[in-house]
């Protein structure tokens, strides 16, 4: 049997290194690698699918061309004269951002990338801006320190409390999980801070059970309690923060009483959780659910502020992180210069994704790693603008909802059929060298080949027509290491590193802003503010959230999963319901079909589905709210509200 050295490519924190067995050809096993640190020897049921979905009887294999309402085999060289036909025509009439390239990171990978260049070099076409998962957070973290960095994980030994705020890693981030367990057995206190009850939440010392939308109000609660309490850092506030006497002064405005009011908590609990914060050595994880709010950059910025002006940033067993987005700063991910050709590129808000395509005269639209008919917020709507779309040519290898409403489709490689590299932007900075197992059943399945062929017949001639091996060389040239020091050893430059420890913060004061300059002058609040949760209204009383599950990934897999949607409701909501019952579930936007379950812990005004449905199973975006978050452009999916009501009466 042969072993292969390869790593997770999905969207997710931990990143794993996995052995790949090979026997006679096939694959026949995944196993989490046992000497890299973070894996220890584990993978996730999702990593795990990897093989499934490798020789998934689905799998789309040949490129697709719709026909009627169905789809017939076309060849690879049929597919590329459609393109060429079709590019060619737009590219003709100086036209070229009247395509829209929609990718997410369903497929990690710096070749599995290569779309963004190719539509560089095609002259520059319309992209979204803001995003689906993450981004008003890294607007918050941009405006505060400059960037986003976390310590090398190792660090947690040293904090004496780890805060999850709107953070599940026994979910989301398995191995972080792991660590947390090891950490609470040396005595570190754990804190979840999350609206519901969730699998972390049950193994720590203290959950704080906040109001969706309130993570703010919360977390400005706990800066004013710091100043009554003795428990800011004045030495540290003095040396490294802008704007903590004006910020100081705007607290002492408004009143813990209305904060808390938000919150849906007592002056007990938040003095439990200040007695915590009173030990020191504070970390924290910030989960991307609490930015998914109409203010949840103000409440990223806010939770910032309260580990700032307690000195809880840029020492050993502190910090407050988000992601760490390194290797996107030290690598060349543009290597022959595309970005000088995209002279027509433009940007459109995500949120606008419908308006967008309806005010401008779209062509095309090409997605790569996304399913946005099941990500998207308020899928009636933009489905009905994709379908308006001339040409619709989706990446994928199932028949996705996205891909169902495409005209053509080009057949794309599992990550056991593709040599790559694979980084993290998330959690642990890791650098890996993934092998080719097996070859896929045309090479042009591998997006690399593909663009380069598109290319070569549209005779774009800066176009690197190059072996995989030359460009990623390209790439990692800043680094000075090649693919060959890769294959033998993966790389992690922040080993041992204290994220912010030497106080040169990447602000144009260099200090922490938590008054920004720079945000006003963007438009935005210069500082967190006491901003309230939304409201339902009589009609769509209960709020709906939709968090991730154990086993999809923000519905990049969404064939993993049989079943019908689950919605869980307080007891104090269900009684006209009975557990198991089918019931209407409606926003402004829609209705889905979905299944009645408990959650006894839950807020009479708050219920949850978990996203990783799609549309005949009662995928919840179509009931998601198309708002855009204060900062970063984030959709604002949370601020939804439902009814429910009984599917047959
Ligand atoms: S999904 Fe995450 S935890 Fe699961 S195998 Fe992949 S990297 Fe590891």
């Amino acid at each position: 049997m042969e072993i292969f050295k390869n790593s997770c490519s999905l969207d997710c924190f931990d990143v794993c290194k996995i052995d790949v067995y090979k026997e006679d050809g096939k694959v026949v096993k995944l196993q989490g690698n046992k000497e890299h640190n973070l894996t220890d020897g584990f993978l996730c049921s999702k990593g795990l699918k990897h093989l499934n979905r490798l020789y998934d009887e689905n799998r789309i294999l040949k490129p697709l061309l719709k026909v009627g309402e169905g789809f017939k085999e076309i060849s690879f060289e049929e597919a590329l004269d459609i393109l060429k036909n079709r590019l060619s025509e737009i590219k003709n009439s100086n036209s070229t951002n009247s395509i829209i390239h929609y990718s997410e990171s369903g497929a990690g990978g710096l070749l599995k990338g290569i779309h963004d260049i190719f539509f560089n070099f095609l002259g520059g076409i319309s992209t979204a801006s803001g995003g689906t998962c993450w981004s008003a957070g890294c607007a918050a973290h941009d405006y505060d320190f400059g960037g986003r960095k976390t310590s090398d994980l190792d660090d947690m030994k040293n904090a004496k409390v780890i805060i999850l705020w709107s953070r599940n890693p026994a979910i989301t981030s398995v191995h972080l999980y792991k660590k947390l367990i090891e950490m609470k057995k040396l005595g570190v206190k754990i804190i979840t801070i999350d609206f519901r009850t969730n699998e972390t939440s049950v193994i720590s010392d203290l959950h704080i059970n906040v109001k969706g939308g309130s993570d703010g109000a919360l977390a400005l609660a706990l800066c004013k309690m710091a100043f009554e309490h003795n428990l800011v850092d004045y030495n540290f506030s003095k040396n490294n923060i802008v704007g903590f006497e004006t910020f100081k002064e705007y607290l002492d405005t408004i009143t813990l009483d209305e904060l808390l009011l938000d919150c849906g908590i007592t002056k007990d609990t938040i003095t439990k959780l200040l007695d915590y914060i009173s030990l020191g050595n504070i970390m924290t994880f910030i989960g991307y659910g609490l930015q998914r709010y109409v203010n949840g950059g103000n409440s990223v910025r806010a939770i910032d502020a309260l580990m700032s002006i307690t000195g809880n940033v840029g020492k050993s067993g502190t910090g407050v992180f988000y992601s760490s987005k390194i290797y996107p700063q030290v690598l060349d991910r543009d290597p022959y210069k595309s970005s000088n050709f995209a002279k027509n590129s433009r940007e459109f808000p995500i949120t606008k994704f419908s308006e967008f395509v309806a005010e401008n005269e779209i062509k095309a639209i090409f997605i790569s790693k996304a399913n946005p008919l099941n990500q998207l917020p308020n899928l009636n709507k933009t489905l009905e603008a994709y379908k308006s779309i001339p040409l619709k040519v989706c990446f994928d290898m199932f028949l996705t909802d996205t891909v169902k409403n495409s005209d053509l489709i080009i057949p794309v490689t599992n990550t056991l059929e593709s040599e790559d590299i694979i980084y993290s932007s998330m959690l642990m900075p890791s650098l890996m060298y993934n092998e080719k197992v097996v070859e896929p059943l045309d090479y042009r399945m591998e997006e690399f080949e593909f663009f380069k062929e598109l290319a070569k017949i549209l005779d774009l001639k800066n176009y690197p027509q190059v072996s995989k091996t030359e460009y990623l060389n390209k790439v990692l040239a800043p680094l000075n290491i090649n693919v060959e020091d890769l294959k033998k050893q993966d790389l992690n430059i922040e080993k041992g590193y204290i994220a912010w420890e030497d106080k040169k913060f990447k602000t144009p004061s260099e200090k922490i802003e938590i008054y920004s300059e720079t945000a006003l002058a963007d438009g935005f609040e210069p500082m967190p503010i006491f901003m309230k949760a939304t409201k339902g209204s009589d009609e769509y009383p209960i709020r709906l959230v939709t968090p991730h599950c154990k086993d999809s990934l923000f519905n990049q897999h969404v064939g993993d999963i049989d079943g019908i949607s689950s919605i869980y409701l307080s007891t104090k909501n269900i009684e006209n319901f009975q557990e198991g019952e089918i019931v209407i579930v409606s926003s402004q936007n829609g209705s889905i079909l979905s299944q009645v379950k408990i959650d006894s812990n839950l807020k009479k005004d708050e219920a949850y589905i978990f996203m990783q449905w799609s549309k005949k199973q009662g995928n919840p975006n179509f009931l998601t709210n198309s708002l855009s978050s204060d900062i970063g452009g984030q959709v604002a999916y949370y601020d939804t509200f439902i009814n429910i009501r009984k599917s047959i009466v």
